[in-house]
């Protein structure tokens, strides 16, 4: 008995590393279940590209919840040099647009089109060229800040890593690292905090000039003033691309030109940040709410409460 007790009590040691390892092959499942229904892409590759992107009535259930739709209708407009903004509780859909963007995933009903032509008629390789996506938690090379930011195009001069960087509102603050943009920028040099590493992952996506850009919470590190520097450079860059932006913290959308507040899957109300305000509804409240809850911190980018 002595025996059979020792033999639990190791193979309890080994918990941490099967639940890892479970961990893993749920992720691997998650993988696998993506692949055979999103069709091959296709040939599309154009010289030039309006950006001009939309989800029409898309309704879309992942493959392990058959019966679950996670977007239901869904409808909505990306043009060139606007930005359009998704907000709205945990769990609305609004990651799930941008997996559908990237094609992870396949809509049941509806379409995705770029420039009039759906998606999955563009070869994939250009997608990716066109269609920029920088998330919460960028990954970034255990190597310089320069290399980080130039593999986003091939043959990058400096210029053009200061010309993303100033939009990124991160030159400044690269100069002033230690040794510039030969600073490393990975894990272990730990030399660059959570809102830098966004902001150099912003420069990395623009410097190869995307139609699109998306961001999926991608300032949610920086306080509230820088992130407005962000945007604001972003604004004035939007002549060039798209912008697709997901944020938790409402203050950062004001100023898009149209913000779509999802909510289990739909639509629930959509217009300008004055217009939305005006309706007094959903959006109206969390404005509230979450303002309320700034002027009880203390101010210090405490206010990304989750809603
Ligand atoms: P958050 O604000 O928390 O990021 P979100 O609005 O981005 O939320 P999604 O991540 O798109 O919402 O999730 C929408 C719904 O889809 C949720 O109910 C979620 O549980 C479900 N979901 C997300 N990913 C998967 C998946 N791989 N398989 C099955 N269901 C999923």
């Amino acid at each position: 008995e002595l025996q059979f007790t020792s033999a639990v009590e190791v193979l309890m040691s080994y918990y941490p590393h099967v639940k890892k390892a479970i961990g893993a092959s749920e992720k691997i499942f998650e993988y696998v279940d993506r692949k055979p229904q999103v069709p091959p892409d296709g040939s599309l590759a154009p010289q030039k590209l309006k950006g001009h992107l939309q989800f029409k009535n898309v309704t879309f259930a992942y493959p392990r919840r058959p019966d679950t739709p996670v977007l239901k209708d869904f409808s909505l407009e990306l043009k060139p040099g606007q930005v359009t903004a998704l907000v709205g509780p945990s769990g609305g859909g609004k990651s799930t647009c941008v997996s559908l963007l990237e094609r992870f995933y396949q809509p049941q009903e509806g379409e995705i089109l770029l420039d009039g032509q759906p998606l999955h008629s563009y070869q994939n390789q250009y997608l990716h060229s066109k269609i920029a996506v920088v998330s919460q938690e960028p990954v970034l090379f255990a190597r310089s800040v320069r290399e980080n930011i130039k593999y986003g195009r091939e043959n990058a001069t400096d210029d053009d890593m200061f010309e993303a960087s100033k939009m990124a509102n991160a030159h400044k603050f690269i100069t002033d690292l230690p040794n510039g943009y030969n600073t490393d920028a990975g894990e272990k040099g730990g030399q660059v905090s959570g809102g830098q590493k966004q902001r150099i992952a912003i420069a990395r996506a623009l410097i190869g000039q995307p139609q699109i850009l998306v961001l999926d919470d991608a300032t949610s590190s920086l306080d509230t003033e820088s992130e407005h520097l962000v945007h604001q450079a972003l604004l004035k860059s939007s002549n060039r691309c798209a912008i697709l932006m997901i944020a938790h913290r409402l203050s950062a959308v004001e100023k898009a030109n149209h913000i779509i507040f999802l909510q289990g899957g739909e639509v629930l109300e959509e217009g300008t940040h004055a217009e939305l305000l005006e309706k007094g509804g959903a959006y109206a409240q969390l404005v509230q709410k979450q303002n309320t809850a700034f002027q009880r911190n203390t101010g210090e980018g405490t206010d990304t409460e989750k809603v």
